[in-house]
C-alpha cells in the first residue's frame, strides 16, 4: 500500500468529509506506471473514462463564467467523488455536484483549487488564495462568502481538511485582510 499512499500524497482533494481521492482504476501500478504520481490531463482521463474530458486554459465555464487558472487545463470528471481536486498541473471538476451549489461557492471551489496550484498543498492557503481572488475579481460579496461558510459548515476537520468552522473564520480574515490587495 506504500505506492498507493504515494499516489495519494499528490492528490489534492477539495474534501468534504471524504478522504484524498485517486483517479477511479488507479491502482498501485499505475502509480509506479505514472512514475512521481503525478499523472498528465490526459492520462488522468484514461483512467477515470466514461464522459471525462480535458478542457484547455480558458474553456472552463461556471454559470456561463470563463474560470481561468493561469495556464492549467480543468479536466470534467463527473465521476469524482468530490465537488473539485487538483493536481500539479490541472483542476478536476465535477459539474454533477457543482450543480448543486450557488454560484459564489461553485466559483470559490474552483479558486481553492486553483491556490493549491500557485501556492502548494495546504488548505487554508488555498482558502484564503480564493476568497482574496474572489473579492478582488468582483465575484465574492460578504453574501457569497457566508454561502460558502454555510457550504463547509458540515464539513469534517481531517488530517488535510481543517474543520469548516475553523476554515472559514481563517477565510473572512483573509477576505478581511486590508493589507492584500
Ligand atoms: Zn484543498
Amino acid at each position: 500500500m506504500a505506492a498507493r499512499r504515494l499516489f495519494h500524497r499528490f492528490v489534492l482533494s477539495f474534501g468534504l468529509g471524504t478522504a484524498l481521492i485517486v483517479a477511479p482504476g488507479a491502482d498501485a501500478q499505475d502509480a509506479k506506471n505514472l512514475g512521481d504520481g503525478i499523472p498528465t490531463p490526459e492520462q488522468y482521463v484514461q483512467s477515470a473514462g466514461g464522459d471525462s474530458r480535458v478542457l484547455p486554459p480558458g474553456q472552463f465555464k461556471l454559470d456561463g463564467r470563463r474560470q481561468l487558472c493561469g495556464q492549467r487545463p480543468t479536466v470534467i470528471d463527473n465521476k469524482l467523488d468530490d465537488y473539485g481536486a487538483a493536481y500539479p498541473g490541472f483542476i478536476i471538476m465535477n459539474p454533477r455536484y457543482l450543480s448543486k451549489v450557488s454560484t459564489p461557492v461553485k466559483q470559490w471551489i474552483y479558486a481553492h483549487e486553483c491556490g493549491h496550484q500557485f501556492r502548494g498543498p495546504d488548505e487554508e492557503t488555498a482558502d484564503c488564495f480564493a476568497v482574496q481572488r474572489g473579492r478582488r475579481q468582483g465575484w465574492l460579496t460578504h453574501e457569497g462568502l457566508d454561502e460558502v461558510c454555510s457550504f463547509i459548515s458540515p464539513a469534517k476537520g481531517d488530517a488535510m481538511h481543517f474543520s469548516g468552522s475553523y476554515r472559514c473564520a481563517y477565510m473572512r480574515k483573509c477576505y478581511e485582510d486590508p493589507t492584500i490587495k
